[in-house]
């Protein structure tokens, strides 16, 4: 196989890009200058290298210090952010979304998905053995006050809440912790991934 069929083949297991979309971008590499190119190895190299997922939250973020045996994010690790409020979100894109309006200033856990209803192995979907281990250990060292649901306003997203709402439901429960969720947006659907800094910030504001 040759580089471009071999690049379009990995174009193609990016989300959302099918067979033309892949050609489209490998057809774009030939045309684009040399220097591009250059920076677009240099930036996968990096990547390679540096690419970490946090332990506590799990983001991926880059980490230049290779020695550092901790692997968190610099939101985890920064420690001018409140330790009693988690918001537990579906993606990574929708952490980055929300930290974009700067009107957050707590921890973050990424399920990594949402429920389809009816769904029989849950923890194979989303990461709960990871959520609940993350809560007791915010637990033992008494800082967790509120959890706060930031889950698509889809079916997908009430169940996922359903679901966790039970299984977090006795442990919050022994340490009165407050289990909350955004206020829906003005418009049906909030996308987290979307939305701006006033629409966050008052469902935040309005959270229940
Ligand atoms: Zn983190």
């Amino acid at each position: 196989m040759n580089a471009t069929d071999r690049l379009t083949e990995l174009f193609m297991r990016f989300p959302g890009i099918g067979p033309k979309q892949a050609k489209r971008f490998v057809y774009f590499l030939l045309r684009e200058h040399f220097h591009f190119k250059e920076q677009l190895i240099n930036a996968l190299q990096e990547l390679k290298h540096t690419g970490k997922q946090c332990e506590r939250c799990y983001s991926f973020f880059g980490d230049k210090n290779l020695k550092n045996p901790k692997s968190k994010c610099h939101i985890c690790l920064n420690e001018n952010r409140d330790e009693k409020i988690l918001m537990i979100v579906e993606k990574e894109l929708d952490l980055d979304a929300i930290e974009k309006t700067g009107s957050y200033n707590g921890q973050y856990f990424i399920l990594g998905g949402v429920l389809p209803p009816l769904t029989e192995k849950p923890s194979e979907l989303i990461r709960v053995r990871e959520l609940v281990a993350r809560i007791y250990d915010d637990i033992t060292n008494d800082s967790l006050e509120e959890i706060i649901f930031a889950l698509p306003v889809t079916d997908y997203g009430d169940v996922t809440k359903e679901y966790l709402e039970k299984t977090l439901g006795q442990i919050v429960g022994m340490k009165n912790i407050k289990m909350s969720t955004l206020a829906r947006g003005l418009s049906s659907g909030l996308e987290l991934e979307y939305v701006d800094r006033d629409t966050f910030k008052s469902a935040l504001e309005r959270r229940q």
